[in-house]
């Protein structure tokens, strides 16, 4: 490859698409990478117009460039110094669970892994969480009990080779354009059913042959409804069963005691219903897609598992075009996973109540700081900050003040808490404000590493231009911190490809096949070999470097006994309802050209024109005095923002849409986070960002 042309990784949604950077006549130009599995050359908008972003970075007053110590500027030694005096003044005066860390999907999996690392083995505290605690958590949970690992089975190629395809909880074609391409041309060249489960009528309506606008947090009683007629008309695999998995018997009885109401409980059509469970039964391959309209709900494992179960009852899972398939949001949500990003995960999907594996880490690391037990998750963790109970937070690549609920309650709590520090590389976001340490980060295109994408891809991110300022990337940053804290020893790193290899290694060290998540094949990869290395989908084991297409095509499953679990699941309302005072029920989500809280894509004049403000939309029928085009107040029992009316029929009656990237910096209307209560899922912590009582009135 020539100087001028640099192979790289998107660093938006969970498709990971790779993409060609060619240095042009007025830059750099971007196109889609044809030898990158994920996308075979094609992009969406925002990959496409990736250079806008940076170009406007480069404008000037985008950047924090400098590091910056209670509002005064300092060098990096100043500042390595006051961020490691503050952490160690600390954990003398409170004990080191009053440290916690709150990262970021944004991150490479390198500086994801010192992160885990720093706090956890060092630091000795185990309040890690993450932003993929908002993404899809509740995949992971609904994994380790189906599955015995957080493993998706399939690969992106199961989309084209699928006879149906069953999108749940997904706007594929907002959220993961790439793949919605895919499965149009699948649509088209070999007419692949398509059926969409959403309460919504999204742009991934038009990919549809049947739509299910189903009452939301019914898919439960959907799918058990399914798996109960599946039973009913022979279409379970009983050798497979037999052979492979535990839990049909009580799997089914508990999906009998729903399927009765389904059509009601679901609110939808009893032929549509009748249509698609047929549909399921008389296809071999089948795959189902899931993303956040399942996660991001109080009873989101569940969901999950009741999607697993039919497909654990039909023997489709890890089989060409016959597979669950969970997409995720962001671009290194799975590589976050990988090292233990989240809080009740080890390093290498280890587990944090299994005293052997956290033996095996402690000894791996050397780290006799590192105590296991699960740490707080994301709400709970800033409700920590907010109680007094955690007096010292870093916040790396990510703006809580505006995505997570109780936005109101996280900024009282940043607010509170005596040392805040944030590594960023925008300047102004509602979360620096409240910085008593801010730290200039590296961003794309100027950091190196990998990331891991939905189909458990690890690709390179690859850097091709200068560090602006004094910006430095989050595992450098972090490793002197290490350094300044005495722990220079464990934290030696001089390139990420040094990183890469220690978590190659601890994922094979005694690892016996035991855990799924095993890169051992790049145990002692080379710098020339890590800068060089292809997209390779994990598990990539000592004698296996070249990855692992699908998982469990053979029935063998990470459990212990070798079985899939089939889990009994009941459907079960969302923790609040409408009422007289709050009548509608807000759903929240993406627009397509936009991502997270706007600090990059909003810079993009191209992206900002498809949907320049936010819109709740409003069904007819639940419009009064509101107009198509005027203001409203949407206001719940937590607080309120202003955005303008779309009146559509696309909305189900009773229920209104928002989407999730203004805050209080992009729009006067304020973040949407303000109205979103922190009711979460049981295990998996995720919050139920779906499902909000309001009301709307005119403004
Ligand atoms: Fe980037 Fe996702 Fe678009 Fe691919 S589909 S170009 S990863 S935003």
């Amino acid at each position: 490859m020539a100087e001028d042309t640099v192979k790289t990784t998107c660093p938006y949604c969970g498709v990971g698409c790779g993409l060609i950077l060619s240095r042009g006549r007025e830059g750099w130009e971007v196109g889609g990478d044809p030898d990158h599995p994920a996308n075979k050359g094609r992009l969406c908008s925002k990959g496409a117009a990736l250079m806008d972003t940076v170009r406007a970075e480069d404008a000037g007053g985008i950047r924090l460039l400098h590091p910056e110590v209670d509002g005064r500027r300092a060098s990096w030694d100043e500042a390595v110094a006051a961020t490691a005096a503050r952490l160690r003044e600390t954990v003398e005066a409170h004990g080191p669970d009053a440290v916690a860390f709150y990262v970021s999907g944004q991150l490479l999996t390198e500086d994801y892994y010192v992160a885990n690392k720093l706090l956890k083995g060092f630091i000795g505290s185990p309040h890690i969480d993450t932003n993929s605690r908002l993404c899809m958590a509740s995949t992971v949970a609904g994994h380790k009990r189906a599955f015995g690992a957080d493993a998706v089975p399939g690969t992106y190629e199961d989309l084209e080779l699928a006879d149906l395809v069953v999108l749940v909880g997904s706007n594929l074609a907002w959220c993961h354009p790439v793949l919605a391409q895919r499965l149009r041309a699948a649509r088209r060249d070999r007419g692949t059913k398509v059926v969409v489960i959403d309460p919504r009528e999204t742009a991934t309506r038009d990919l549809a042959d049947l739509h299910l606008k189903i009452t939301p947090g019914s898919d439960v009683a959907l799918f058990n409804g399914l798996l109960a007629h599946l039973a009913r008309t022979g279409a379970v695999d009983g050798e497979y069963v037999a052979r492979h998995v535990s839990g049909l018997d009580t799997a089914l009885e508990a999906a009998e005691a729903d399927a009765a109401a389904v059509a009601e409980t679901c609110g939808v059509d009893g032929a549509d219903l009748a249509r698609f469970y047929q549909w399921v039964a008389a296809t071999p391959r089948t795959v189902s897609v899931f993303s956040q309209g399942v996660n991001q709900s109080s009873r989101g494992t569940d969901k999950v598992n009741a999607i697993l179960n039919v497909h654990l009852a039909t023997g489709r899972v890890g089989k060409p075009g016959a597979s669950p398939f969970s997409v995720t949001g962001q671009p290194n949500a799975m590589g976050g996973r990988e090292v233990g990003g989240l809080a009740n995960q080890l390093a290498a999907h280890m587990n944090p109540d299994d005293p052997h594996d956290v033996d095996r880490l402690r000894r791996f690391w050397k780290a006799p700081a590192l105590t296991g037990g699960q740490g707080l998750k994301a709400v709970d963790l800033f409700r920590a900050v907010r109680d007094g109970r955690i007096k010292a937070l870093w916040i790396m690549a990510t703006n809580p003040a505006v995505s997570l609920p109780e936005a109101g309650l996280v900024r009282a709590a940043l607010e509170a808490c005596p040392t805040v520090i944030v590594s960023d590389v925008v300047a102004d976001t509602d979360t620096m404000r409240h910085a008593h340490i801010r730290l200039p980060a590296a961003g794309w295109g100027e950091k190196d590493g990998t990331v891991t994408n939905s189909e458990r891809r690890i690709s390179r991110q690859r850097a091709f231009r200068p560090l602006p300022g004094e910006a430095r990337p989050d595992w450098r940053i972090m490793s002197d911190v290490a350094r300044a804290l005495g722990h220079g020893a464990a934290f030696p790193y001089k390139r990420p490809a040094d990183i890469f290899r220690e978590h190659a290694a601890l994922s094979a060290f005694e690892n016996d096949g035991a855990r799924a998540f095993d890169i051992g094949a790049f145990a002692a990869i080379k710098p020339k070999a890590f800068d060089a290395l292809a997209p390779v989908q994990w598990p990539a084991p000592m004698d296996a470097a070249r990855g692992t297409e699908r998982m469990y095509g053979d029935g063998r499953f990470t459990h212990s006994n070798g079985r899939g679990r089939m889990i009994a699941v009941r459907h079960a309302a969302p923790m609040e309802r409408a009422s007289l005072r709050y009548p509608l029920i807000l759903n929240t989500g993406r627009y397509r050209d936009q991502w997270h809280t706007m600090t990059r894509t909003g810079l993009s004049p191209r992206l900002s024109a498809h949907r320049p403000e936010p819109l709740v939309e409003v069904h007819p029928d639940d419009a009064g005095a509101l107009i198509d085009g005027g203001l409203a107040r949407v206001t719940s029992g937590l607080g309120s923002l202003l955005a303008r009316v779309a009146v559509t029929e696309a909305q189900r009656p009773g229920e209104v849409f928002l989407p999730m990237h203004w805050s209080d910096t992009t729009a006067a209307a304020g973040a949407v986070g303000r109205l979103v209560a922190g009711h979460v899922d049981a295990l998996s912590g995720q919050p139920e960002s779906k499902h909000v009582p309001v009301r709307v009135e005119p403004w």
